[in-house]
């Protein structure tokens, strides 16, 4: 495994293209897009990593597989009563769909969803109690107490989060909301803006790897049910209106930010966190995504088979 990341790593940084940083977060169009790492964290405790695997970056909406997975602890099966699961086809902050389907946004990943999963988690309490529990429960699935949020980022995103808010007041002009959309929003931005390490956001994803229990102790955190259905909603819709390209190249569970992580799922086999910032046109990372397809295709995990022959 040590030899196989290596050797992707080094075919990564001699690709010339390494797409655009996201620009429309001025906090995260700072990032010298020149940097790729790659942490491969196995059930059984052992890590294997490549590149510059203890830079802290901004997981964005990596943070959306968290909260989704809290709001299920929480609301169980109700939470789809907020938003939908299916696949949306269309861009991360697009509001189009949400005016034809009454404002319930298509899927939990997107960012209309994600914002709602927030304003279903909240249930009253105050954006600095919500982000508490997101942080410890972080914290606990990545075994590192270390883990925060980078305020700067979160002040960026705010300074310049016209479009999420445009998208929040848009569905609780529905009537869906339950707490005040200013704390919504805020608490969503600083959810995204939490900075995390390819070592750390790998082993924070061990629990879905691992049928929903934490590899150390076979703790459960949650029932190998709800994991394999976290799985399945980061397949279909982990990367935006890429997801498909996502499935067909690569064939993991995944979940983009456009901070340039993906955290990536082989069930029963591994959690894999990558991280290079530059983008594609989609806004997912291209080092990133190169690198897991590489990946699947040495290791054969690819979720749909092997990949022998063209
Ligand atoms: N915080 C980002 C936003 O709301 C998340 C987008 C992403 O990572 O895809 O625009």
């Amino acid at each position: 495994m040590q030899a196989i990341i290596d050797d992707i790593a080094e075919q990564m940084m001699a690709v010339e293209d390494k797409g655009g940083v996201a620009g429309y977060i001025p906090q995260l169009a700072k990032v010298n897009p020149n940097q790729f790492a790659m942490s491969v964290a196995l059930p059984t405790g052992e890590i294997f990593n490549a590149g510059c695997v203890d830079t802290h970056f901004s997981i964005q909406s990596i943070s959306k597989v968290f909260t989704l997975t809290i709001a299920l602890g929480k609301l169980g099966e109700n939470i789809w009563h907020r938003v939908g699961r299916e696949p949306s086809g269309d861009p991360f902050n697009s509001i189009v769909q949400l005016e034809h389907e009454l404002g319930k946004p298509r899927n939990p990943f997107i960012n209309a969803g994600a914002i709602a999963v927030v304003d279903a988690i909240m249930q009253g309490h105050q954006p600095k109690e919500v982000l508490a529990e997101i942080l410890q429960f972080i914290r606990y699935v990545a075994d590192d107490e270390s883990i925060a949020i980078d305020e700067k980022v979160a002040r960026s995103e705010q300074e310049t989060g016209s479009r999420n808010a445009s998208l929040a007041h848009f569905m609780a002009s529905f009537g869906h909301f339950e707490n005040p959309v200013d704390e919504v929003l805020g608490t969503y931005f600083h959810h995204c803006s939490i900075a995390m390490t390819t070592k750390q956001l790998a082993r924070a994803g061990l629990f879905l790897a691992n049928d929903g229990r934490y590899p150390s102790n076979n703790y459960k955190v949650i029932s190998s049910q709800r994991a394999k259905r976290i799985n399945a909603m980061m397949l279909m819709c982990g990367h935006y209106d890429g997801s498909g390209e996502f499935a067909f190249r690569v064939g993991l569970p995944g979940k983009s930010g456009v901070g340039g992580g993906i955290l990536a799922i082989a069930p029963g086999k591994a959690s894999i966190a990558v991280w290079s910032p530059g983008l594609d046109t989609i806004g997912n990372s291209k080092l990133g995504t190169m690198a897991l397809e590489l990946l699947a295709s040495k290791t054969g995990w690819s979720v749909f088979g092997k990949s022998e022959g063209a």
